[in-house]
């Protein structure tokens, strides 16, 4: 039988701040599917892998696989790769969106506005189609009755579920996430990670980095431990939780226990 395609493969990928380098060759393999959850001490270069997957931080070296389709990349400024087109930009804001730790909604924009932008402007729905999908998203996530207000109105919780269903709006074949739920408070994290699992649980391709070891545990299929930019470890959780081979993930694992 042939092997299945990935929804997302990242070969070799490398990233330097000036002489720093942070990501030392990266590689990833994402199936339809997949949970992938990515945890490492901070500064570990968490942040910095998946800003490169959507290019809101240039790699300097890598490739990058959605469906098996390389994006192309071009060399820019400093060596390091841009995207090669508009099309190859609009392509990549198709396959893979992006849920940060700080939400970043627009904030002169209600949460409908917020939602439809994208998909009317990149996916070219129309004003009516782009609002019955929010609608059904904003449900989604519990959050209906907010469609007309500002996130400034909104809790934390509320607007990380804004933020999860404008991503999703977007029909995006692969969802990456930022510490999700580092900036709420605690109560608001259990909404948050409902929302996650919901996610998982339909079968979405994801890759989450997270503190939450007992969530990132229960919903991985696979986890991957950074380290100084390189993956240290990997394993389903059961391998990499109750049975680490490195030195550095076995301190890792029993600080975060
Ligand atoms: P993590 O998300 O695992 O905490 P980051 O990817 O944010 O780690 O950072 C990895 C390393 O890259 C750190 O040493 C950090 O200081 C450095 N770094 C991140 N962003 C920048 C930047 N814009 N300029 C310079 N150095 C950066
Ligand atoms: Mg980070």
């Amino acid at each position: 039988m042939a092997e299945a395609i990935p929804a997302l493969e990242i070969r070799d990928l490398h990233k330097r701040y000036g002489e720093l380098e942070v990501l030392k060759g990266i590689s990833l393999t994402a199936n339809d599917g997949d949970v992938i959850s990515i945890l490492g001490s901070s500064g570990s270069g968490k942040s910095t892998f998946l800003r490169c997957i959507n290019l809101l931080e240039n790699p300097h070296c890598g490739q990058i696989f959605f469906s098996g389709e390389e994006l192309q990349l071009q060399a820019g400024r400093d060596g390091q790769l841009v995207a090669s087109s508009n099309e190859q930009i609009n392509r990549l804001r198709t396959q893979v969106g992006f849920v940060f730790q700080n939400f970043n909604l627009w904030p002169h924009m209600t949460v409908l506005d917020n939602i439809i932008e994208a998909p009317r402007r990149v996916l070219g729905l129309s004003k009516d189609e782009a609002i019955a999908s929010a609608e059904q998203l904003l449900a989604k996530v519990g959050i209906a009755d907010k469609r007309h207000v500002y996130p400034n109105q909104l809790s934390g919780g509320q607007q990380q579920r804004a933020a999860i269903a404008r991503t999703l709006a977007m029909q995006p074949k692969v969802i990456l996430f930022d510490e999700p739920t580092s900036a709420l408070d605690p109560e608001m994290v259990q909404e948050v990670l409902g929302v996650i699992r919901a996610l998982a649980e339909e079968g979405r391709t994801m890759l989450l980095v997270t503190h939450e070891m007992s969530f990132a545990r229960q919903v991985s299929s696979e986890i991957v431990f950074l380290h100084q930019g390189v993956v240290e470890e990997q394993g389903t959780p059961d391998q990499v939780f109750n049975n680490p081979q490195s030195e550095r993930c076995k301190q890792f694992m029993s600080s975060h226990n």
